[in-house]
């Protein structure tokens, strides 16, 4: 965090606009003239042997060095706001039995308080972590989600491009995740003392961390809930997004979406989204794994004569089935690369089941055809062999 270099956690504790003389809106004309003042009075080469000058000088320097540098003095007046410097009640320095002293929660992140690594920067981020994500911006991947489509049969054969409105979690737009209610100020969760979590007993020797409930992890809270969010900071969204169905896709099938999950935060990775396929049913073909199922209805004497049956394909030109003579009922024929697309860019096959279709009806030619058929087969044993074996 090189932008934080040079920034010291005591800052919190001092009021630098105090030490000028100067209100906390003053220009930086008016800082500029108040530290100049300042300065020369307590100058130490003016005032030899006053040490008091000696260190009002160093302060009003220290103080300028800040909060005459219009970075530094926003980054100033944002930690003094969190701090408490800035005094509104129950701030971190606020004083008060069991309150809570910033710089012990410093120390204890930091690992030491002499320690010069980090700066207040990488302090104060992780102490916001939580509640304050926009304060120091942290990548992070967007959540995956998961969500159904459901398509034709066709569409399923052929891969389409689907709307599909997406609601997802997001945080809350009217107090930005924090759950409080926009322009009051948070305070350290007194539950967890700004940890986030609590320790919870897990039976035995055993301890874990648990989020904090009060305060959801955020490690602050409010006392006035955000009206919007009623305090969960999480809000909804809604967003339309193109996903595109490759053909081939069966029924039931999750089909996973890269970067189109839950956006990412402060410019992390969108999430992936997992779209589970439902395949609405086809009124003349069916589908096991990549081939295409057909009952093609055949007549009688078409299984005994043999014949070619002319059959439709799906999103094809119709092919031919050549069928011999003799052909049982029910015999299954296939038809290569007439099926639905594979993963590989090949096709399955079309099965073509034929299935004899009785007639209700006959006209009179046909009628006597068929009892003229009946009398050159009769006596043929076809249903001895039930008898025999029942
Ligand atoms: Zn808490
Ligand atoms: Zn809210």
């Amino acid at each position: 965090m090189s932008t934080n270099e040079g920034f010291r956690a005591d800052w919190a504790q001092k009021d630098f606009y105090a030490e000028l003389g100067v209100g906390k809106t003053a220009s930086s004309d008016e800082i500029k003239k108040a530290y100049r003042k300042l300065a020369r009075a307590n100058h130490p080469d003016s005032n030899p042997g006053d040490t008091a000058k000696h260190d009002k000088f160093k302060a009003v320097a220290e103080a300028y060095d800040v909060v005459g540098d219009p970075e530094k003095r926003a980054k100033y007046d944002e930690m003094r706001v969190y701090s408490g410097g800035a005094g509104y009640p129950g701030g971190f320095g606020g004083g008060g039995g069991g309150g809570f002293d910033l710089n012990d929660l410093l120390r204890e992140r930091s690992g030491g308080a002499g320690s010069a690594g980090g700066g207040f920067g990488d302090m104060f981020g992780d102490l916001f972590g939580g509640g304050g994500r926009n304060r120091r911006p942290r990548a992070q991947k967007g959540a995956d989600v998961d969500t159904t489509a459901t398509i034709s049969f066709t569409d399923a054969i052929d891969g389409v491009t689907v709307s599909l409105r997406m609601t997802s979690d997001s945080a809350c737009p009217d107090c930005k995740g924090t759950g409080g209610k926009p322009g009051t100020k948070p305070h350290v969760c007194p539950q967890c003392e700004g940890a986030g979590f609590v320790v919870a007993s897990a039976g035995g020797a055993f301890s874990i961390n648990e989020t904090c409930p009060m305060c959801s992890g955020r490690q602050l809270v409010y006392d006035e809930a955000c009206p919007t969010c009623h305090g969960s900071g999480r809000g909804t969204s809604a967003r339309t997004i193109q996903a595109r169905i490759p053909a081939g896709v069966k029924d039931g099938q999750r089909i996973r979406l890269r970067g189109k999950g839950a956006p990412g935060d402060n410019g992390g990775p969108a999430g992936d989204l997992y779209v589970t396929v439902k395949v609405s049913g086809h009124r003349l073909f069916a589908r096991k794994d990549d081939n295409l199922l057909l009952d093609v209805p055949v007549s009688f004497d078409e299984l005994v004569l043999g014949a070619e049956i002319k059959i439709p394909t799906l999103g094809g030109s119709p092919v031919t089935l050549k069928v011999p003579g003799g052909t049982p009922n029910g015999r299954t024929f296939r038809v290569r690369g007439r099926g639905a697309p594979k993963a590989d860019g090949s096709k399955g096959d079309l099965l073509a089941t034929v299935e004899v279709q009785v007639p209700v009806v006959l006209d009179p030619a046909a009628r006597e055809a068929v009892e003229a058929y009946r009398a050159a087969t009769a006596g043929k044993p076809l249903r001895s062999k039930l008898f025999e074996e029942a």
